[in-house]
């Protein structure tokens, strides 16, 4: 007897989909969600394919059940397919990121109270203002009883009497819809150029990239709500998707939108309950909930008719994940458009060299917005030597930014100081036998961090109290805070104004999107004067009082050997001092930096974005380095360092020859120890014809890693 084989792909790093016998009368379709049993276990996974036939000799396992889920649409599940064979990993990878949403806990029920029709015995004042009320509202028990201002008792008294009924209902999974009738703000003229082009971009239907490429406060947000407008506007089914690069921004953008549209958008971020996690899921396979504002895991949402993927900040790092499943966010939204045959709008007022490759050789439209709103301008930017105007000894601030942020504290103004690193100091030494202190299980420096009093190693999140004595030599009170982080110039600046309102904006100080949410507010309306922040803070936001902007070291993203370190310390920083006089108020930028004849430093002074990138675009190429060539890195790491260099030297053995790449190392890794593990690199440059992910996955088919050793593949490493 013929019988149906289904192909079910599992969420775990299997290398394909499995086969499974179809029971009778089960039905199955393509994207189906099924309980599937591997080994002593039934797991979650999709259909991918059905076929007629036997498993040949081999009896196949049957499929336990169908889950009573909304199925995977074909779209996504190619897009699954796609990334994986991209990634160089097992789809099961991705498949488990997709279904993440599939298996958090549904909301429960709610209960609600509402009038059965009967009249109560004894019409009493305050019996009579519940009724009235439960005629108003569904309302919980406890919730009506506050808005009629009752005792629980009374509501239970009448629920006794049968006059009330408590109903369990159903949690609401729709989102309500946009009110594509609301008007946006009037755009100035270069904006309504910007609009009318991704109009225009979205009219024609099927992939497209746009480049949206304005500086600070030129208004690429309302210039995309154009566009978002416009794909909704459409088509009554059209779904939209805007990617954040932090739950931060994530809370502004929800805000505009809300405004914008009339109604709350779905979010979607790591900081979600689960029963939010499983609305927005399902609202989104199908189809109850047209716009999605999410962190980078939302582009793997089973969206029903995904139209258009706005990528904001599409520069920034935080869309490469580089753990787990390594993908970069902003690429694989290129491809989800190409799959779902979307528009995809890439915004940022840095862009990477990649999209501005891309935008200059006419692959993605360029839209350029080159002044900001209004009245407003960009800000005057100063470098300060250090040289000539160091801070006194043991302090951060040099003389002319403490005097910039005085006169900008005398108007009523806002000042920001920023700082990427987190803690108060990023080195602990003892004065006494000159020990650091280090992470037991990387080479790395403990952190100290003030406000919880703990050494912490930032790679791995070990931490410890900090010791009274030097765990080396033993002696007391001889261990020093070396450099400074955000609590320390926090501290430098509480000592120079004490009467200021100052705040630290970190992630290990806001660590929901609650208290981002209350931070940003209270910064929005003035309550803060002088906020000190890492990048968390320094990008996206618009604060109206915010004048001055001090970056503390503006050398710190350059040290070191990564060759993308230019490129990232313009974008920072170019951010950074962006946030500065976004408003009526002019704004000023200091950045305090030793070396400010370096071309990044020069750049940012000057405001010439162009020339920097020509420059940078020019060794790139010359190099064979990305946007010109591309690179992947293979991680290898291992608890045994002989046994570790052992096998690098048997993989270099395996790498295989091809035309137009080349295989650089091992050597190693940029962080060398990591949690007990030695890290090998190897680096892969191939010219840009070389299909890269096949060359990898054949790489990976010549060599077996012994049990402790770990092989990682990172196609487009951010660091190279
Ligand atoms: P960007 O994303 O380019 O940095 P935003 O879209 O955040 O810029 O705009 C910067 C500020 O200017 C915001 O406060 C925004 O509301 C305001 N703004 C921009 N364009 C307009 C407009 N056409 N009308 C009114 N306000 C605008």
């Amino acid at each position: 007897m013929t019988r149906r084989i289904a192909s079910i792909l599992l969420p775990m790093p299997l290398p394909e989909a499995f086969d499974y016998e179809e029971p009778e009368g089960m039905d199955l379709m393509v994207g189906d969600q099924v309980a599937a049993p591997l080994g002593p276990r039934l797991l979650r996974g999709v259909v991918t394919a059905l076929r007629d036939g036997t498993g040949g000799n081999r009896p196949l396992k049957v499929v336990d059940s169908k889950l009573d889920d909304p199925p995977l649409p074909q779209r996504a599940i190619d897009f699954i397919q796609w990334a994986a064979r991209y990634s160089v990993d097992s789809p099961g990878s991705p498949l488990a990121i997709t279904l993440r949403g599939a298996r958090a806990q549904k909301a429960k029920p709610e209960k609600v109270v509402e009038a059965t029709g009967a009249a109560p015995a004894r019409p009493t004042a305050a019996r009579t203002k519940v009724l009235e009320t439960v005629a108003a509202q569904r309302l919980s028990p406890p919730d009506l009883a506050r808005a009629a201002g009752v005792s629980s008792g009374v509501i239970k008294g009448l629920v006794d009497e049968g006059v009330l009924a408590v109903r369990l209902i159903e949690a609401p999974v729709a989102f309500d819809p946009p009110d594509l009738a609301r008007e946006g703000h009037p755009l100035n003229p270069s904006q309504d150029a910007a609009a009318k082009a991704l109009v225009s971009m979205i009219g024609e239907g099927g992939f497209n990239v746009a480049l949206l490429d304005g500086v600070t406060g030129s208004g690429k947000t309302e210039v995309y709500l154009e566009a978002v407008a416009a794909a909704l506007a459409a088509d009554p089914d059209a779904q939209v998707l805007i990617l954040l690069p932090e739950i931060a921004l994530t809370q502004a953008v929800i805000a505009r939108v809300a405004a914008r549209f009339g109604s709350a958008p779905a979010e979607w971020h790591s900081d979600i309950t689960p029963p939010a996690r499983r609305r927005v899921w399902e609202a989104v396979a199908t189809n109850q909930c047209r716009i999605v504002i999410g962190a980078r895991s939302a582009l793997f949402l089973p969206f029903a008719k995904l139209a258009l993927i706005v990528v904001d900040e599409e520069h920034d790092a935080s869309y490469k994940q580089e753990e787990g499943f390594i993908y970069q966010a902003r690429d694989l939204a290129v491809a989800r458009g190409k799959i779902e045959e979307a528009a995809v709008i890439l915004a940022s007022a840095t862009p990477s060299l990649e999209s501005l490759r891309n935008a200059e050789t006419g692959r993605y439209r360029w839209l350029r917005l080159t002044s900001r709103h209004g009245v407003a301008v960009l800000p005057d930017i100063t470098l300060v030597d250090m040289r000539e105007t160091p801070p006194d000894t043991g302090r951060w601030l040099s003389p002319p930014l403490v005097k910039a942020m005085g006169e900008t504290w005398a108007r009523g103004e806002q000042t920001l100081l920023f700082l990427n690193r987190r803690g108060y100091a990023p080195l602990v030494l003892c004065k006494a036998c000159g020990e650091r202190m280090t992470s037991p299980d990387t080479d790395s420096w403990l952190v100290e961090h003030r406000y919880s009093g703990r050494l912490v190693c930032h790679l791995t999140g070990f931490s410890m109290p900090k010791p009274l004595a030097c765990p080396h030599c033993g002696a007391k009170d001889s261990l020093t805070s070396i450099g400074p982080g955000v609590e320390r110039v926090e501290e430098e600046a509480r000592g120079l104004f004490p009467d200021a309102r100052i705040a630290i904006f970190s992630s290990d100080t806001v660590w929901d999107a609650r208290e981002a949410k209350r931070l940003i507010q209270a910064m929005e309306e003035g309550q803060i004067d002088i906020l000190v922040a890492t990048q968390a803070a320094a990008k996206g936001h618009n604060f109206p009082g915010l004048t001055l902007v001090g970056v503390v070291d503006a050398d710190l993203g350059l040290r070191g050997g990564d060759l993308r370190a230019a490129e990232r310390t313009y974008q920072l920083l170019a951010q950074a001092t962006g946030r500065a006089g976004r408003k009526d108020r002019p704004g000023r930028a200091m950045l305090q930096t030793y070396a400010p004849e370096h071309p990044v430093m020069q750049a940012l002074k000057a405001q010439d974005r162009d020339a920097f990138t020509t420059a940078e675009l020019e060794e790139r190429e010359i190099a064979g380095l990305p946007p010109y060539g591309r690179l992947a890195a293979l991680i290898v790491s291992g608890p045994d360092a002989v046994q570790l260099e052992a096998f690098v030297e048997r993989m270099a053995q395996t790498a295989p020859n091809a035309e137009g790449v080349a295989v650089y190392g091992p050597a190693d890794a940029p962080l060398g120890l990591i949690r007990g593990r030695r890290r090998k690199r190897f680096l892969i440059r191939a010219d840009r014809t070389v299909d890269l992910s096949a060359y990898l996955a054949a790489w990976r088919a010549r060599f077996r890693p012994p049990g402790m050793i770990r092989v990682a593949i990172d196609v487009d490493p951010y660091s190279f």
